[in-house]
């Protein structure tokens, strides 16, 4: 039965649900492994499913007649149309998903750094795309939180996939419910996120839900999922955070002694210079928006965009 209180996410199989890759090894990952019980997982895993065995020859990426083609040099086969028709067929049976995470370098789910060799003979150069698989993901979903498990060592990769994931998961829930209250509320609350993030796309989603045109819920509703998907595109830079948590600041920086605006500018300072984590300055924050009793804030997302256990600072520095 579909679990409407969890993340939906598609990964790989191979991390860790199944022996498929193509020496029979299962692989699995300790994040992957972690999000368990916080998401509802969908397993996939393309190369067995469209028919080669396990194990199997391996397949690589091949350029050649202008196209990227999916080859297995042992048997000579080309494998791109079964691929890519297996892709798009796998994707459109899938109803709403908030996120994908991929086996890195794999010809057929890896998202970056996929060797791909310009030509079919042995000792070609080679160059770097992504894996066919991947490459229809992304085309199909590019407003959802898309990671490969490698990247995902990173503390600040994992941080954004993560945010991305549940505002993206949040999202669909105020879709489902098609309710413009339900809207207007998501937009108020996950403001200085979205500021943090992105401050022209915040300003265009305050826009979208405005309606002025007056277009009915569910032509908004796309409008405002393809901006929201703009405005968690990328990493989130250190003087962005930075504008929206000066804005929250704003609410009570009168009552503070100038010792203590010193002090949490300070902090702010430590952050942009990488000296210090996001949480320090988010948690001094929230203290005063606690102590001042700042009911609009309280509210706010940006204190713990995802579930706070989820949290883990460690980092591979990868
Ligand atoms: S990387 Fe993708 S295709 Fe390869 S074994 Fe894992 S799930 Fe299957």
């Amino acid at each position: 039965m579909e679990n409407i209180d969890k993340p939906k996410i598609v990964v790989s199989r191979c991390l860790g649900f199944s022996a498929c890759r193509y020496n029979g090894q299962n692989v699995p990952d300790k994040f992957v492994n972690k999000l368990k019980d916080y998401v509802e997982y969908i397993t996939v895993c393309p190369e067995l499913d469209i028919g080669l065995g396990v194990p199997r020859d391996p397949v690589r990426l091949v350029y050649e007649k202008d196209e990227i083609q999916l080859y297995q040099p042992a048997s000579g086969k080309v494998y791109t149309e079964e691929m890519e028709s297996y892709s798009l067929n796998f994707l459109n049976s899938l109803k709403e998903v908030d996120g994908f995470i991929l086996k890195g370098r794999s010809p057929s789910c890896g998202i970056k750094d996929v060797k791909m060799y310009l030509g079919k003979e042995k000792a070609v150069a080679s160059t770097k795309t992504r894996g066919i698989f991947a490459w229809k993901v992304i085309e199909k979903y590019p407003y959802v939180a898309i990671e490969e498990e490698g990247r995902l060592t990173n503390f600040r990769i994992r941080e954004h996939f993560l945010t991305k994931l549940y505002i993206m998961f949040k999202f669909r829930k105020v879709k489902d419910s098609k309710s413009m209250a339900e809207l207007v509320k998501f937009q108020s609350e996950n403001k200085y996120l979205l500021m943090a993030y992105n401050q022209k796309e915040q300003k265009l989603l305050g826009r979208i839900v405005a309606n002025h045109d007056n277009k009915n819920f569910n032509e908004l509703i796309e409008e405002y999922r393809n901006h929201l998907g703009n405005a968690f595109a990328r990493l989130p830079r250190y003087s962005n955070y930075i504008n929206a948590l000066m804005h929250i600041f704003g609410y009570f920086s009168e009552n503070l002694s100038s010792k203590e605006k010193e002090f949490v500018l300070d902090t702010f300072n430590k952050y942009r210079n990488g000296n210090i984590p996001l949480s320090v300055p988010i948690n001094l924050l929230r203290s005063y928006t606690i102590k001042y009793e700042q009911a609009y804030l309280l509210e706010q997302s940006i204190w713990a965009p995802y579930p706070e256990e989820l949290m883990d600072i460690s980092d591979t520095g990868k």
